[in-house]
């Protein structure tokens, strides 16, 4: 076959109508229930739930079916979602472990197939073409942004380069070297990329031809997407991957930029209240749940992502019909309780970012002095613009209102120089440190 021949936008899908997307989801869920049945770990839970597969004759019906959460993941540990026989399953992956023991998530060979395809579909939505060059900074092993893009890119028929993570001199001069025209990295990689460019004299609009970045895995802000957009000169779209789904593939934004589309023959979605497990009004933010529907080896019946984020109303302008979510906020366990008030990081770093002094590394520490929380958040300057200390000063107390009025709770902020946060190359951006426990 021709490399150009290899089409992955899918049309018949992607603009499928609302209505068309529903049969396909009942008729997807009923079958995949169906292979739940083959396992131990389904046919008890359904059994203790009082349903069985025959009872779901409705997409509504849904609610009825219990949920899986990380911990049943945990308890099973490693095989014990298997649905298909072991010798059937030829990929096991494993999360990053970011909250606790890892969770083992298994893939028959048509399972791997689907993933590809689902990448594929959506690096083919941002604009990637067979002729594009592929660069992929993420760690390649377990972290399934590693080979979830590689076959996702390959399948495109992308000329691709798995640099994998870290080693960032290298992964410049591939850029360099290659023309890589389409990046994929952690937000907070993607900003490291940019300092060491400028500290090594790469422009990258002259000595690169990077176009477009797919950017995931982590929580990031509108302002540090435009950030990144502005620095490398690059469309960068938000990308969202979860291993118990497979990886990456599960959520991608369109050239809209406006939410992003999840694939709703793969997936079924619903919000829900995480407190009392009922579907929030449309549109309001809540924990969302995934069902699969296409996959073969671990099926997963109303998964608890713990990953808080809305849908977005109304058709998007791309002619897909594929609901979009709101970017994703953090985990419910990222979020922050502070003197009774919820905070997420990412509210933090949106004000920070909107200070054009500031670079894109920060660090919020929580600790208890005399039994009064407190919040801290060092952040470091982009460059050295002044010496002047009551400059800094004047800056540090425009930030701290700033924070207050977004979080409700007065912070103390602290400007450090350029490059002493140290956030690490390699492994998902820590932001914040919570000390309180330790007292
Ligand atoms: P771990 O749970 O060990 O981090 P994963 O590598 O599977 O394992 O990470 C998936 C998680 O990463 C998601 O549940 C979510 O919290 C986060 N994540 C992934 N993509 C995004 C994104 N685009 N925006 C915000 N968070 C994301
Ligand atoms: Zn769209």
């Amino acid at each position: 076959m021709m490399k150009n021949e290899s089409a992955y936008f899918q049309p018949e899908i992607e603009t499928l109508s609302v209505s068309a997307i529903r049969d396909l989801q009942l008729k997807g869920l009923r079958e995949m229930l169906q292979r739940c049945m083959q396992s131990e770990f389904y046919r008890r839970r359904f059994r203790e739930a009082g349903v069985s597969p025959e009872d779901i004759r409705s997409l509504d019906d849904l609610q009825r079916l219990p949920f899986t959460t990380k911990e049943d993941l945990r308890e099973n540990y490693p095989f014990g979602l298997c649905c298909v026989p072991l010798q059937e399953c030829v990929r096991l992956h494993s999360s990053s472990g970011t909250t606790g023991n890892p969770t083992v998530v298994l893939h028959t060979r048509r399972d791997l197939d689907d993933w590809a395809t689902a990448v594929a579909r959506c690096l083919w939505m941002v604009g990637s073409r067979p002729d594009d060059v592929f660069q992929n900074s993420a760690g390649y092993g377990m972290f399934t942004a590693g080979l979830g893009f590689q076959y996702g890119a390959e399948k495109v028929g992308m000329l691709t380069v798995p640099a994998a993570a870290g080693n960032t001199l290298r992964q410049i001069k591939f850029i360099k070297d290659f023309g890589t025209t389409v990046l994929h990295a952690i937000p907070s990689y993607a900003s490291r990329i940019y300092e060491v460019m400028r500290q090594e004299g790469v422009d990258p609009v002259r000595d690169t031809r990077l176009r477009v970045l797919c950017i995931g895995a982590e929580p990031h802000s509108e302002e540090q997407r435009r950030r990144i957009e502005e620095n490398l000169h690059v469309k960068a779209y938000n990308s969202y991957g979860i291993s118990e789904m497979m990886g990456p593939g599960v959520a991608f934004e369109c050239p809209e930029q406006n939410g992003l589309h999840i694939w709703e023959d793969y997936f079924i979605a619903e919000i829900i209240d995480p407190v009392t497990l009922q579907p929030v009004p449309d549109g309001e933010m809540g924990e969302l749940v995934i069902t699969t529907l296409k996959r073969e080896a671990m099926p997963l019946v109303r998964y608890r992502t713990r990953d808080l984020t809305r849908f977005l109303p109304g058709d998007c302008p791309c002619g897909r019909h594929h609901r979009r979510l709101a970017r994703l906020q953090g985990r419910s366990d990222d979020m922050i309780i502070l003197k009774g008030v919820n905070i997420f990081p990412i509210q933090i770093e949106k004000i920070l970012l909107s200070f054009p002094e500031l670079g894109t590394d920060y660090l919020i520490t929580l600790e208890n002095k005399e039994s009064n929380d407190t919040l801290t958040v060092d952040v470091e300057l982009k460059e050295l613009f002044t010496d002047d200390y009551s400059k800094l000063q004047s800056l540090e107390r425009e930030i701290t209102r700033r924070l207050r009025d977004e979080i409700l709770v007065s912070p103390c902020v602290r400007i450090v120089p350029k490059g002493s946060l140290k956030v690490s190359d390699e492994k998902k951006a820590v932001r914040v440190k919570d000390l309180r426990k330790l007292y």
